[in-house]
């Protein structure tokens, strides 16, 4: 497996790759590999000719108050992890060859990023949206393959390759969680074994909800009043949303449409920021 980390020779790469008639998956990630990235690579190996995976912690997407520094990074075993998922190249630049100094462009879509996490965290889509048309433009994907596990960033990015005509299709790759429910995810290391026991409230609410709508249940009230009270029976958690939305606009939803509806929640587990959602 290959390593690039300047956007001239990953843009080389690309274009001769491209000329020679290869499809290329791209799989976009802050690093931290854990299986549910993995699963992202896997899907891609099984369509692309090429996959790159992407390793990059954008600075632009944490605000200042937010984890970028402490984030975890440890490339190393990173390029052993996506080596055995079947990636053929890491595109893995530094912070100033993304963004050098002076840079100023940014994309932002300005709908689907306003709820929900633009609440909270008002940049974090703008940081996610430039950064993302960028890895397009210097990687050329044919495909690019992202987690349900965030949902709303799925939703932002399907807006902005439609409005922008960008020419990459947007795969989507269902949640991998651990067998107790927790999704997979690179912030779960921040959790002590008490706050990780605590955060099993999130997936059994969303299960709940799951379950409530296998026995006829439409109204999202009744959905987010019974999540809420599963979330709100833990001592270390806070909830920020439960919201029912439309899994393509992010807007709220009085009943479920079945399949075209997401159950959403943020919450922090003390001082650990966790989201998750399901599909219903
Ligand atoms: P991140 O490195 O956290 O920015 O995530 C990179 C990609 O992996 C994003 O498309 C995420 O949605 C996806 N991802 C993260 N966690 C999971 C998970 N548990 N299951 C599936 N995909 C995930």
């Amino acid at each position: 497996m290959q390593t690039i980390a300047t956007v001239s020779e990953m843009q080389a790469f690309a274009r001769d790759r491209r000329a020679e008639g290869k499809t290329i998956g791209l799989v976009p990630t802050m690093g931290a590999l854990h299986e549910g990235h993995l699963d992202l690579v896997r899907i891609a190996a099984a369509r692309a000719d090429i996959v790159v995976v992407s390793i990059f912690v954008n600075p632009t997407q944490f605000a200042p108050s937010e984890d970028f520094s402490r984030y975890p990074r440890e490339l190393e075993a990173d390029l052993a992890k996506a080596a055995s998922a079947g990636a053929h190249l890491v595109f893995a630049p530094a912070p100033e060859e993304i963004y050098p100094r002076g840079y100023s462009t940014f994309i932002a879509e300005e709908h689907v990023a306003r709820p929900l996490e633009g609440v909270s965290r008002p940049t974090h889509f703008r940081g996610v949206t430039t950064v993302v048309a960028k890895l397009f433009l210097i990687c050329q994907p044919t495909f690019a393959v992202f987690g349900q596990k965030d949902a709303q960033q799925v939703a932002v990015l399907r807006k902005m390759t439609t409005d922008l005509h960008l020419p990459v299709e947007i795969v989507v790759a269902p949640t991998r969680r651990e067998p107790d429910g927790l999704a997979l995810s690179s912030r779960n290391r921040y959790l002590s074994a008490t706050q990780r026991g605590e955060a099993l409230a999130l997936s059994r609410a969303l299960f709940k909800a799951r379950d409530m709508v296998a026995a006829g249940e439409r109204r999202s009230d009744r959905l987010i009043a019974e999540a809420t009270h599963i979330l709100r029976d833990q001592r270390r958690v806070r909830v920020i949303y439960v919201a029912l939305v439309h899994r393509e606009s992010m807007e709220p939803l009085r009943e479920v449409i079945p399949g075209d509806s997401v159950l959403a929640i943020a919450a922090w587990v003390d001082e650990v920021r966790l989201i998750d959602n399901i599909v219903l």
